[in-house]
């Protein structure tokens, strides 16, 4: 039996996106159209369905896209001087370049390229060692999400104990340090952590971000903890394909006292984040430029 709140990610993304929508209006009075440059190389269809949601999306809320579509076979030194087009461009305020890229380019050589002023994905080694260090930066767009969601749902993080499960650079990382820097105590578990579980289980928020379908249960649960369930992983299930998190949602929910479903958790925050961080980056770069 379910005991736990259910996280609405779709109704806050949606929170998220009107204030986004104030923001552009309040850019555009001061003859600023907030743009941003959706690069995806190549055809990987979960790539091509991710950059039609994102541009979908920046239009709801008034946000300019410009979508650049190269060939798999795009050399890396085409992708690069695209990259510089951008960069030098003062009207596009965000880049995202669509991972994964083709095995032939250097992934971390074209994050790097990217103006850290323009990189919304907050991938960029700047941005990243800012986020560390408790400056204001752009920062990751899905644990960036997360965070507003654990603040929504409990005001004030601080002297709580979150473990975050996964240590991508994209999610895990990240999430530890938007966490450390609301004055959480982090404990970040991977793949060789020992007593997985045991160390959970003293969690009072847990960020699940590993991949593996419902891999943490309630006997990784604190009773009263607050998950936020990142994993979005396809099954085949009773004859039919479904997305399941890294949480299972049924075991978890029975321990729980709030938690985010998926879909409609952290999914939905992510894109309102890429967006989020497209008005600030827009805000950031025009605080700079000298007057014309
Ligand atoms: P990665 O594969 O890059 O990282 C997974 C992490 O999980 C690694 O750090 C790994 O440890 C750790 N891990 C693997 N097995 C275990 C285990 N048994 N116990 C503890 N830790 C383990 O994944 P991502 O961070 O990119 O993504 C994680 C999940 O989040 C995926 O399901 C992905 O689809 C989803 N995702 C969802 C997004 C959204 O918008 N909702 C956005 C981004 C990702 P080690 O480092 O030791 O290998």
């Amino acid at each position: 039996m379910s005991t736990a709140r259910l996280i609405d990610g779709k109704a806050a993304a949606a929170t998220v996106l009107a204030e986004v929508r104030g923001d552009v209006d309040a850019l555009e009075a001061e003859g600023i159209e907030p743009t941003l440059a959706v690069v995806l190389v190549g055809d990987d269809p979960a790539s091509h369905v991710y950059v039609r949601n994102k541009v979908l999306r920046a239009g709801e809320v008034g946000i300019r896209s410009l979508e650049y579509r190269l060939g798999a076979d795009v050399s890396a030194d085409e992708l690069l001087e695209l990259i510089e087009r951008l960069n030098a461009d003062r009207d596009v305020h965000g880049i995202l370049v669509q991972l994964p890229l083709p095995r032939h380019i250097d992934e971390n050589a074209v994050l790097e390229a990217i103006d850290p002023r323009k990189d919304v994905d907050g991938f960029h080694s700047e941005n990243v060692g800012g986020l560390s260090q408790g400056r204001e930066v752009l920062t990751p767009c899905t644990p960036t999400g997360c965070l507003r969601l654990l603040q929504d749902s409990l005001g004030d993080l601080s002297g709580l104990h979150a473990v975050v499960v996964g240590r991508s650079n994209i999610v895990g990382k990240p999430m530890a340090a938007l966490l450390l820097q609301a004055n959480c105590s982090v404990t970040v578990l991977h793949s060789r952590s020992r007593d997985a579980a045991a160390l959970c289980r003293q969690a009072d928020i847990v960020v699940a971000a590993v991949g593996r379908p419902r891999m943490i249960d309630a006997g990784w649960l604190k009773p009263g903890a607050v998950v936020i369930d990142v994993g979005i992983n396809r099954i085949e299930e009773d004859g039919r394909s479904r997305l399941v998190g890294d949480v299972d949602f049924a075991s978890a929910s029975a321990l729980a006292s709030a938690i985010t479903p998926v879909p409609g958790g952290v999914g939905p925050m992510t894109i309102a984040y890429l967006m989020k961080n497209t008005l600030i980056a827009a805000r950031l770069q025009h605080a700079a430029a000298p007057e014309a």
